[in-house]
């Protein structure tokens, strides 16, 4: 049997109609864009319908306001190195605490390599950001403010509308890492103040090595990689021509399946939930329960080694991953539940499965036949579980833990 693939905030599965419209851009279609001959006026209209998808996809007012990049990293670093050089006068750079390590790995080098001072803003146990430590950190140093639209561990969604008209109070530009939020969630940017955003290709059913960084119009910006002309004048280097045809096609799939996301996945996402709680108590789900991406589940249970339930998971054909991709192999918890501060009970136990589209009923109901007795496995051989368990509180009075999954509203209804 094919193994369930439950890591979509990993990478998603490239969907093959993007596949199909890619090939044409290896073969016939090779022509470089910038070339005034027939080869390269071949291929400008393909890069143009790709530009126009993803604006639509993003509620863009112009499609001159995507830039392709390389993927979600590339875009953050230039998003934020761009605000350091472009806002004179301005030294410093509020970001959560929470972020990926896309962006926190680039501002503790910014700290420690060039004195850049750098706000790490705290969130609640359902990972909520501190708003009032938000708008207490924006001053008149602050270059910019950059909040991640989702989270990729728990799947909490940021108020980045609000957060954006805070920046903007203090004179700051506002960028949010949106790559685990395009396509799951409607995004209309015309209606906020956002000025930057990133997003990727391969988390939403699209090729890996290409994404975009939206610039408002009128954004000041310094391009982070320099050479040719390309992407006007604001990212150096040929066009990646099928990356970027193939992440146009995500995009028009995504905007077409956003309805299916906020319903069936998410559906599909909460009957998961249940079903192991229901089945294996003990457990509880992490992020949070009222503002939360429709297909990310962080389940933790309570005194068990994360990396023993993976291993079985996997070994019964189920693929999921520790707290965050990015952590596992390294015995580091990861850095979101610390900030969350998750208590000690939780924090080695949680796994995060990630739906997709691409997922059915019947995969959820083999993932919810193979839990219970991994659980039980994984519990036999933790020989001081049940004295851990008696020595807890009751459930449900743990402050970290965010409201169960049964409760949730179908919020978060998409714009698109
Ligand atoms: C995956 C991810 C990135 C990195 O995107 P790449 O295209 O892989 O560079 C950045 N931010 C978040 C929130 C992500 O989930």
């Amino acid at each position: 049997m094919e193994p369930v693939y439950l890591d979509n905030n990993a990478t998603t599965r490239t969907d093959p109609a993007v596949v199909a419209a890619m090939l044409p851009y290896f073969s016939d279609q090779f022509g470089n864009a910038s070339s005034v001959h027939a080869f390269g006026h071949a291929v400008a209209p393909a890069l143009r319908e790709a530009r126009r998808s993803l604006q639509q996809l993003l509620g863009a007012a112009s499609e001159a306001e995507i830039v392709f990049t390389s993927g979600g990293t590339e875009s953050d670093n230039a998003a934020i190195l761009s605000a350091l050089e472009t806002q004179t006068g301005r030294d410093e750079i509020v970001v959560t605490a929470v972020e990926h390590p896309a962006v926190l790995t680039l501002v503790d080098h910014l700290e420690s390599a060039r004195g850049v001072k750098v706000h790490r803003i705290g969130v609640d146990g359902c990972g909520r950001l501190d708003v009032d430590a938000y708008a207490r950190a924006l001053g008149p140093r602050t270059a910019i403010a950059s909040v991640m639209w989702a989270n990729n561990e728990t799947g909490t969604l940021f108020p980045v509308a609000e957060l954006a008209e805070r920046a903007h109070g203090a004179g700051a530009l506002f960028h949010t890492d949106a790559v685990q939020a395009v396509g799951k969630v409607g995004v209309d940017l015309k209606a906020t103040a956002i000025d930057m955003l990133s997003l990727s290709g391969h988390k939403l059913h699209g090729p890996k090595g290409i994404g975009a960084l939206y610039l408002r119009k009128g954004t000041p910006f310094a391009p982070l990689v320099r050479g040719g002309p390309q992407e006007r004048r604001r990212r150096g280097g040929t066009e990646n021509v099928p990356g970027i045809v193939g992440l146009g096609k995500a995009a028009e799939l995504a905007a077409a399946h956003l309805r299916d996301e906020a319903t069936r996945v998410r559906s599909l996402r909460d009957s998961l939930e249940n079903g192991i709680i229901a089945a294996v108590g003990h457990c509880v789900v992490l992020g949070d329960g009222d503002h939360r991406l429709p297909n990310t589940a962080n389940v933790a249970f309570a005194h068990l080694d994360g990396e023993a339930i993976l291993h079985h998971l996997t070994a019964a054909g189920v693929a999921a991953s520790l707290g965050s991709a990015c952590a596992s192999g390294s015995m580091e918890p990861s850095h979101v539940l610390r900030a969350m501060q998750v208590a000690p009970q939780w924090l080695r136990g949680a796994i995060r499965f990630s739906l997709s589209r691409d997922n059915t009923s019947e995969e959820i109901g083999r993932v919810l036949e193979v839990v219970p007795s991994i659980v039980a496995r994984v519990r036999a051989s933790s020989p001081s579980w049940q004295a851990q368990i008696a020595s807890d509180d009751p459930p449900g009075t743990n402050p970290s833990i965010a409201n169960p999954p049964s409760t949730n509203p179908p919020s978060m209804e998409p714009a698109l």
